[in-house]
């Protein structure tokens, strides 16, 4: 695997190779959701690219950036054993030469003002500054993205048309834990207990949709936001949306297809989920 830390060695690397190039952007911390997306990439393109770079301007929470975990040797392992062609690695100064004050403003739209955007001011524009920059320097044919960060995927998707680029989007499956809890980086910061407590929004999820047929969804959401607050969990919002568009629904539409989406907090970690319905 070769690594490169600036995005002036990449670009002489990838200008030498031909055929495709699947990328799978990562802040690390990885685990096997993150190397299912690089799997994914190496079935289907002839050169696959991971990068790794913890992105400060799409922290809303300055602590949530001070304490995301950072395991960069272990990483580099687990990329190269997965048969990771190259991964880029580089530092704030390489991505941001000009610093983090003044970017210029993505626009974001509807997405920004529900859900993930409602609750985390600035950090979709974070997210848009970072993968514009990225996709930039790698040129990939083919983005790997996971579902579990099923806006953000809306996101970039948008950013990808308003900028004009052509490389298809592929969105891959949630991979969880057997208890059912997704796999996450921040996942490490979770007690033994809380691991085992955070099973629960994966089973309300699963819950609201089994009982569809049988209650309104106002009537079930408040049944799991009860449980989840039962369980020292702190809900920010458990939402059901129609989901080629992401419209906030009231109810189960017998028409469209719909996701439920969660953000909630357990011992101050915040971790999000959803199930298409
Ligand atoms: P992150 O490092 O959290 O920014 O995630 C990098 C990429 O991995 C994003 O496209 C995520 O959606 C994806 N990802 C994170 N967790 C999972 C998971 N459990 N299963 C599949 N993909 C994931």
């Amino acid at each position: 695997m070769f690594i490169f830390k600036k995005q002036k060695d990449l670009r002489e690397f990838l200008d030498g190779q031909t055929g495709s190039i699947g990328f799978v952007p990562t802040m690390g911390a990885l685990h096997e959701g993150h190397i299912s997306l690089l799997q994914t990439s190496k079935q289907s393109c002839d050169l696959s690219v991971c990068s790794i770079f913890v992105n400060p301007t799409q922290f809303n929470d300055p602590k949530d950036f001070e304490k995301y975990p950072v395991t960069i040797d272990e990483d580099i392992r687990l990329l190269s054993e997965a048969g990771t062609d190259v991964l880029f690695l580089p530092d704030v100064a390489e991505m941001y030469p000009d610093g983090l004050n003044g970017l210029t403003a993505f626009d974001i739209g509807e997405l920004d003002l529900i859900l993930e955007g409602q609750f985390r001011p600035g950090h979709f524009n974070g997210v848009c500054q970072i993968v514009y920059r990225l996709l930039t320097a790698v040129r990939p044919t083919h983005l790997f993205l996971g579902e579990k960060d099923f806006q953000q995927c809306m996101v970039i998707q948008q950013l990808m048309k308003q900028t004009g680029m052509d490389i298809s989007l592929i969105t891959c499956p949630t991979l969880r834990e057997d208890s059912g809890l997704a796999k996450s980086s921040r996942n490490a910061r979770l007690s033994p207990e809380a691991l085992e407590k955070a099973a629960l929004i994966y089973s309300c999820l699963n819950h609201i949709k089994e009982k569809k047929n049988e209650a309104p969804f106002p009537v079930l959401r408040e049944e799991a936001m009860h449980i989840l607050h039962q369980n020292g969990f702190d809900t920010e919002y458990l939402e059901l949306a129609e989901s080629a568009t992401l419209r906030l629904l009231d109810d189960f539409s017998a028409t469209q297809s719909m996701i439920l989406l969660i953000a909630t907090r357990l011992e101050g970690v915040r971790l999000i989920d959803n199930l298409r319905v």
